[in-house]
């Protein structure tokens, strides 16, 4: 089988300067994209700039043969690092949402700015730069996105209301986006990454954040971008070379004819019994709902 190339692609990567979008950038290049190498060069907590970052990946592209440019603008301005795709390639095919902070604080101590900064950075930052590339896939007909999610906006995470929040938001988009995109053959899916870096570096041990590589998230980001990749508004989970896929699944739960607060106590095993759960694709739930009315309803009659 043919490698995965990206020849003539124009890829953009936010937060790009390090972590695991440097490794994404790295590996775009070396399969011929054109890459935005998109970084604030801040710290892990939203605070400060610089061009360092992204500059010194820019840098490493090079030196190996590659392209790229950087762009330091933060990921809220969209619009700018489109832009820069543009002005300096022409296209863009690819949008890797992959630039995060974060301010892990309980929720009784968390401030308006923890949690307006990281909406800000994950939430609107995802939104601003694909919606600013939106147009351009549409008109060539081409685009893939990822948008990067986290486990902790599937199950929690003390200390992280906002991040979570901010993370199970970004399942929401990509899902919703692969739905609009896909007449015009724009794909978009979620990833959920674990990886050694600089904001995991505070919360796991040292041996375990070198063990777990960006490098070993990689190859799941690079396919599900590839043209030849029709996987679409799904969420996929990389780490330590593990790759596999999230999904949810709704109990077959139970009709209540006229419903009380206790005749929802005294059903609580069947409603929650996950035994014959299943899993919906876009549309069926309403479906399904129309489903348990028409048999409400002919349960009525048959009484
Ligand atoms: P990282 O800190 O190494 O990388 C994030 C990059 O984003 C940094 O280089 C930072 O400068 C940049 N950035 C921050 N704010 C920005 C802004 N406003 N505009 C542009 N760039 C900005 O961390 P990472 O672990 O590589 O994280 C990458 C993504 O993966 C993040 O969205 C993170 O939330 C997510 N994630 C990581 C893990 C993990 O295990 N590492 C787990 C779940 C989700």
């Amino acid at each position: 089988m043919a490698s995965l190339r990206f020849d003539g692609r124009v890829v953009i990567v936010t937060g790009a300067g390090g972590g695991l979008g440097r490794t994404y950038a790295l590996e775009y290049a070396k399969r011929g994209a054109k890459v935005v190498v998109n970084d604030l060069g801040g710290d892990a907590h939203g605070t400060a700039a610089s061009t360092s970052m992204a500059d010194k990946v820019v840098a490493e592209i090079k030196k190996a043969g590659g392209e790229a440019v950087a762009n330091y603008d933060s990921v809220e301005f969209g619009d700018k690092i489109v832009q820069t795709a543009i002005n300096n390639y022409g296209r863009v095919d690819v949008v890797v949402n992959n630039a995060g902070i974060l301010r892990d604080v309980s929720f009784g101590n968390m401030t308006d700015l923890d949690w307006d900064l990281i909406a800000t950075v994950h939430l609107k930052g995802a939104y601003s730069v694909t919606k600013a590339a939106w147009p351009y896939f549409r008109k060539q007909k081409y685009g893939r996105v990822i948008s990067t999610a986290s486990n902790s906006g599937v199950y929690g995470s003390f200390g992280q209301a906002n991040y979570s929040t901010a993370k199970a938001g970004l399942i929401g988009f990509a899902k919703t986006l692969a739905l609009e995109g896909q007449k015009y053959n724009i794909f978009s899916n979620a990833l959920i990454p674990t990886a050694g870096s600089r904001l995991t570096e505070t919360i796991l041990p040292s041996e375990i954040v070198a063990a777990l590589k960006p490098e070993y998230v990689m190859p799941l980001v690079i396919f599900l971008t590839h043209e030849s990749c029709t996987e679409n508004g799904q969420i996929y989970e990389a780490g330590a070379e593990w790759f596999g896929t999230v999904e949810f699944y709704r109990s077959a739960g139970k009709i209540i004819e006229n419903a009380t607060p206790e005749k929802v106590r005294d059903n609580w095993a069947q409603i929650t019994d996950m035994k014959n759960a299943r899993n919906f694709k876009p549309g069926e739930i309403m479906e399904y709902m129309m489903t348990i009315m028409s048999e409400k309803e002919s349960k009525k009659e048959n009484t």
